[in-house]
């Protein structure tokens, strides 16, 4: 394919949207910009996943001044990121599509990278986040651990500071548009198609303005998602803990009421029984209820695969 070639092609962005009214206008300017000087064709989807700012009207306007770049998807309410992303991609009419945050924290000017790779045959070119600038540091380790902790239950190489930025062929799209749960992280379900891929490595810019729509909560949300949705992989660990704690449980146990009511208490211990019998109830009772909690998490998502409800809901579009 001939860089003319790729450059007679149309670029779709897709861009979730959720209160970034100080950002809508600058990050378009960036990419109209970067687009134009390059003579690439592209449109931009954005999806506005229930804002409660002034994002929509923003996006609108825009929408009337270039009505052949600009295209929106509105949410009757917010979904999440994930909903707002699989929205904005079921409505990608062009070659390839490029996922990115409408924050200002995607480098807009490492697409030159994504086109080059995408034009050399590889049909997902993904960003890798090397560092953000000014991050917390609840942020950062809590992404690094969250990583460690996919990669250890998960088993499979998990690649750490994947991001949602990236560009999918028109091919990985349609595929991706037949996938149909619930509980999803994007870039994992784009992970799991496969498909010739290749990275990026980019350090992420600071917000351009406005605070970070993903809470805490809804952090570790998105990451107890990954994890349950990725392996049932602690379903098989917790069990071998279990049996682990029992039968430590009764070697000590054992042991214990050896040195006390056989050998006459050598050590002086002084255990008495009840207090052995206690502390092995709350032992356990704490391993039982662990395991609860992990089947109710799976169970929750199976409870919401099979509720079967659209994952999200446009009130208007254009
Ligand atoms: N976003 C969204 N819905 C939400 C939260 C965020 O569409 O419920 C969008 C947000 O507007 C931004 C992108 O998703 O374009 C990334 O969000 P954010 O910057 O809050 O996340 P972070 O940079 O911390 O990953
Ligand atoms: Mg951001």
């Amino acid at each position: 394919m001939t860089k003319n070639s790729i450059n007679s092609q149309r670029i779709s962005l897709v861009i979730p949207i959720f209160n970034e009214q100080d950002n809508i206008i600058w990050h378009f300017n960036e990419i109209n910009d970067f687009f134009e000087s390059r003579s690439i064709t592209y449109e931009i989807i954005y999806v506005d996943d229930g804002s409660s700012d002034n994002s929509l009207n923003i996006i609108e306007e825009l929408q009337v001044e270039h009505p052949k770049i600009v295209h929106f998807i509105t949410l009757s309410r917010n979904f999440g990121k994930e909903a707002a992303t699989t929205a904005g991609l079921s409505a990608v009419t062009g070659d390839a599509a490029i996922i990115m945050d409408g924050d200002g924290q995607h480098p807009i000017g490492i697409v030159d990278d994504f086109m080059t790779l995408w034009k050399s045959g590889n049909d997902v070119v993904v960003g890798i986040r090397t560092s953000n600038k000014n991050e917390g540091a609840v942020k950062k380790y809590g992404s690094k651990l969250f990583y460690a902790i996919l990669k250890f239950i998960g088993g499979k190489d998990v690649i750490s500071g994947t991001t949602d930025f990236r560009l999918i062929d028109k091919k990985v799209v349609t595929e991706f548009n037949k996938l149909t749960e619930r509980n999803r992280v994007t870039r994992n379900l784009l992970d799991w198609l496969g498909f010739k891929r290749a990275e990026v490595p980019f350090e992420a810019e600071e917000r351009h303005a406005g605070t970070a729509g993903y809470s805490y909560r809804k952090l570790f949300k998105l990451a107890l998602d990954g994890i349950v949705a990725h392996s049932t992989r602690p379903l098989k660990f917790i069990a071998l803990l279990g049996s682990m704690i029992s039968t430590i449980s009764a070697i000590v146990g054992v042991m214990l009421a050896i040195q006390k009511y056989i050998l006459g208490d050598p050590l002086s211990l002084s255990v008495t029984g009840s207090a052995l019998l206690a502390l092995f109830v709350t032992f356990l009772v704490g391993i039982v209820l662990v395991c609860q909690g992990l089947l109710a998490l799976y169970l929750e998502s199976v409870y919401y695969e099979t509720q079967n409800r659209p994952l999200y809901v446009i009130r208007k579009h254009r």
